[in-house]
């Protein structure tokens, strides 16, 4: 019989598909049982039941994912001897083909950063392939990728033993049910409403897969997902293929192949998708079908077929056509909703639910139970996103770069290419007229580098080496470092924040000290309670009661949400002022001259020093002008009311004739950064690492009086003793090879952590990164790391190279001060 809806819960899970089962697992596994997951069909009616069932730990240069997938690799492989119930995982292995150069590459780039996470990836010949799978053409391989641990489940029985387990564990899992909202007071879950009935509940997890948008929406919450059709055949049997073969993935084929019931199963990534549904997705599409497009898919499963040529020779015994949710950059959406607190979200999964499913229903019971995950989540966490990513028109385009984007070569410095020109800063013409070449900076309109007068601002021919672009930026660099530069930096999260209790609480919230004089600007950290990273970024105080905070535009709901919670009802107010705002940073040696040549204000050292901000007169407009700089020079930011920023661009760009004054973008910002060791949140630091091992303890005010959130974890951490692992910087001595994510670095041969993130050190004359390295059971102090000889693998190649804790770049800051 059926359980019995309950009238309380302290957990509903809505959706019984992967997610959803997963999640009621974990958590009841880590003894939250009081868990109710509620399934409007059956289990697996969603998207589960007809996934393909890849388990592939290979390819992804995230370690969160990789964590995720091997975990739930492990898991699939060993739930059937506590549930009973099998999970059809078969380690057939897996190989990934490289048949284009620059794929091999970025595959070579990946199997070093896999095996440092210990996955045991292979690379073999093409002969070697033909060996594990005869039936596959060779002839064009450069290279296989080899895991033989990996291979396939199959998702409908991986999800009935979790629910298994789950009801082993004490959670209800009920079918049947249909969540139509969810019940909130004061901005937190109350409850959910059912067709049969209301539930009352401290949390709700929306793991609804495709329907998760539409369910979000009603409650507010903004989830930006969007179905596309999602492809495999599946062809009569093939004597000649056996069970036993590993599966292939050939991107640069559009397909991957595995046995299926004697047949091969051919399963498709094509570059140009459709999308489903974009109006909504019908409640009542249960273990649905779309109508395949054969005359769409038509080219694709012929070039797909081309790697295993008896395809062509077989009949097709099915041709499948299943809904699969997409987001607008690949990543799932995963946390706390900011909009409503204690509603979390598991949804979109980008086609590899089934393989990271274990792993994410992991990571949310714990950041559940808690109250902060035990992973880095920067890269998927739901707050990331924006209200007009779920408009219907950014949805039908992006999806179909999105789910173009898993079978292409994933070159670093590729951006996001539809969906453009969604937000403008009041700059952006004159900028393109400057020869900007813009990227997607959270939706804005970012300029990335310049060409020159008469060279049309384009990428050539995206590669893992130095692009067409490269002198431009180089020479951008150069004008920082030795003469100024202009950047727009319109993007960044601007908040004013006012009222009697606004200072108190910011200082609450700050590590450091945000609280002193006023015209004062603090870099500081935002800690949780156990000290580790919420946020990184600047308070200004520019009077009693009024504040301005300044974060990077990937934080920006983040530190707003932490602020209006950690503010509740006391006498501070939070209001976003981004778009009322301008940013044009003005930074290098000469940006004094250039500065003081368009104000009255006297910019003198003594009359405006370093981390000063003050309102100042630009031409007709009046300017919030901050002495600070995170590239490592003197250098001003200027926060400009949106309709003067023309007037001041112009007054700049004038000024800036007579002193040389070169427009710089963002590569220029992050190897002028990288140089400094400045840290950018998201990409060499995040919610995991704590304050002092992410090499940022001068910004911690331990002695302020009241303290502030996570001083107690900080102190213990110092209490532990020396470091043990700490951010590092790495230079290559050789300044050829480029550096960009997750090469690994050793330490006398062994590997001690791998780079966060890097850039190319023009200055320092080489690639430049930096890297969490952990030294195991020695302090990582500047003695063990002047002690060793280190390098970085790059390719497949190790380049030896310098390790610092002190930024290589004017470590006693002389540059900046004067
Ligand atoms: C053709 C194809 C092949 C794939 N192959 C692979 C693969 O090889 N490997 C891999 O890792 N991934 C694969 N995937 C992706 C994988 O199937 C999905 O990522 C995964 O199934 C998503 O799981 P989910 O739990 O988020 O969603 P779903 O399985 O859709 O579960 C959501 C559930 O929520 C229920 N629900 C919705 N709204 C409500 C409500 N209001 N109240 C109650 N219940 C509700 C639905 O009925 C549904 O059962 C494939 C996908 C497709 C389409």
């Amino acid at each position: 019989m059926a359980p019995a809806l309950p009238t309380h819960a302290r957990v509903v899970v809505v959706g019984g598909g992967i997610i959803g089962t997963s999640v009621a697992y974990h958590l009841a596994k880590m003894g939250w049982t009081d868990v109710v997951l509620l399934e409007r069909h059956r289990l697996t009616a969603g998207t589960t039941w007809h996934a393909a069932g890849l388990i592939v730990t290979f390819g992804s240069t995230s370690e969160t994912s990789t964590e995720m997938r091997k975990y739930t690799r492990d898991l699939y492989a060993r739930l059937e001897a506590e549930t009973d119930v099998p999970t059809g995982f078969k380690a057939v292995g897996f190989i990934e083909l490289a048949t284009e150069p620059d794929r091999l590459e970025e595959y070579r780039r990946v199997s070093t950063f896999n095996r440092y996470c210990g996955i045991d990836v292979h690379e073999i010949s093409a002969a070697e392939v033909k060996e594990l799978f005869p039936l596959a053409h060779t002839e064009d391989i450069l290279a296989g990728f080899y895991v033989k641990e990996d291979g396939r489940a199959n998702p409908v029985d991986v999800t009935m033993s979790l629910a298994r387990g789950a009801r082993m564990a004490g959670a209800t899992v009920i079918e049947g049910v249909s969540v139509t909202g969810v019940t909130q007071h004061r901005g937190a879950v109350t409850g959910v409403v059912t067709d049969q009935g209301t539930i009352t509940a401290e949390y709700v997890v929306n793991c609804a897969g495709m329907w998760a948008r539409q369910l979000g929406a009603k409650s507010g919450v903004n989830i930006p997902l969007q179905s596309a059709e999602h492809y495999y055949l599946i062809t009569d049997a093939i004597p000649e293929l056996s069970a036993a073969c590993p599966v292939i993935e050939d991107p640069a084929s559009h397909g991957y192949f595995r046995e299926e019931v004697g047949g091969l199963m051919i399963g498709l990534f094509e570059p140009v998708c459709a999308p489903w549904k974009v109006g909504g997705v019908p409640e009542d599409f249960s273990f649905g079908e779309i109508q395949p497009d054969w005359d769409r898919m038509g080219p694709y499963v012929e070039k797909a077929m081309s790697r295993v040529p008896i395809a062509f020779d077989t009949g097709v015994k099915k041709f499948f056509c299943g809904p699969e949710s997409f987001t607008p950059d690949l990543q799932p959406i995963v946390g706390e909703a900011p909009e409503l607190k204690n509603y979390f979200v598991a949804a979109g999964l980008n086609s590899i639910g089934i393989i990271t499913g274990g792993g994410l229903g992991r990571v949310l019971a714990h950041w559940i139970v808690n109250g902060r995950p035990d992973i880095d989540v920067t890269g998927f966490n739901i707050d990331r996103l924006h209200v007009y990513q779920a408009n219907p028109e950014y949805r039908r385009t992006r999806t179909v770069e999105s789910l173009g984007m898993v079978y292409q070569c994933h070159y670093p410095t590729r951006s996001m290419l539809t969906a453009r020109g969604a937000k403008r800063s009041a700059l952006h013409d004159r900028l393109a007229a400057r020869g900007a070449y813009f990227k997607d900076v959270s939706g804005w309109e970012g300029p990335d580098w310049y060409a020159p007068p008469g060279v049309e601002p384009k990428v050539e021919r995206l590669s893992w080496g130095r692009q067409s672009w490269f002198p431009y930026w180089q020479a951008e660099h150069e004008a920082a470092r030795t003469g100024v530069i202009l950047m727009d930096m319109s993007f960044m999260a601007k908040f004013a924040v006012q009222g009697s209790d606004a200072g108190r609480l910011l200082n609450r919230i700050s590590a450091n000290d945000v609280d002193g004089a006023a015209g004062i600007i603090t870099y500081t950290q935002w800690l949780n309670e156990g000290g580790t990273l919420e946020a990184d970024l600047t308070v200004t105080k520019l009077a009693d009661e009024r504040y301005w905070v300044v974060a990077s535009d990937t934080a920006h709901r983040h530190a707003e949400t932490w602020m209006r919670r950690h503010f509740a009802d006391a006498h501070a107010f939070v209001t976003d002022v981004t778009s009322g705002y301008a940013q044009i940073n003005v930074q290098g040696p000469r940006s004094r001259e250039l500065l003081q040549a368009v104000t009255t204000e006297d910019l003198a050292n003594e009359a405006f020093p370093f981390r000063t901000a003050r309102e100042i007169d630009v031409g007709f407009a009046r300017v919030l002008c901050v002495r600070i700089t995170y590239l490592g020079e003197l250098g001003y930011e200027l926060y400009i009311p949106s309709e003067q920023a023309v007037h001041v661009y112009e007054r700049l760009v004038d000024a800036g004739e007579r002193v040389g004054m070169r427009h710089a973008g963002l590569k220029a910002l992050a190897s002028l950064r990288m140089e400094k060791g400045y840290r950018d949140y998201g990409h060499d630091i995040d919610n995991t690492d704590s304050v002092l091992e992410a090499g940022l303890g001068f910004a911690v005010a331990l002695d302020k009086p009241g303290g502030f959130i996570g001083r107690d974890a900080v102190l213990a951490k110092k209490a532990e003793g020396p470091l043990r692992r700490r951010i590092v910087q790495i230079l290559v001595k050789d300044p050829e090879p480029m550096m960009y994510h997750a090469e690994v670095v050793r330490r006398d041969g062994v590997a001690v952590g791998y780079i966060r993130a890097a850039s190319y050190g023009f200055t320092l004359g080489g690639a430049v990164g930096l890297a969490m390295v952990d030294a195991g059971d020695r302090p990582a102090d500047a003695k063990w790391i002047e002690s060793g000889t280190w390098d970085v693998e790059i390719a497949g190649q190790r380049y030896p190279a310098l390790a610092s804790i002190r930024p290589l770049y004017d470590p006693q800051m002389l540059r900046i001060k004067t």
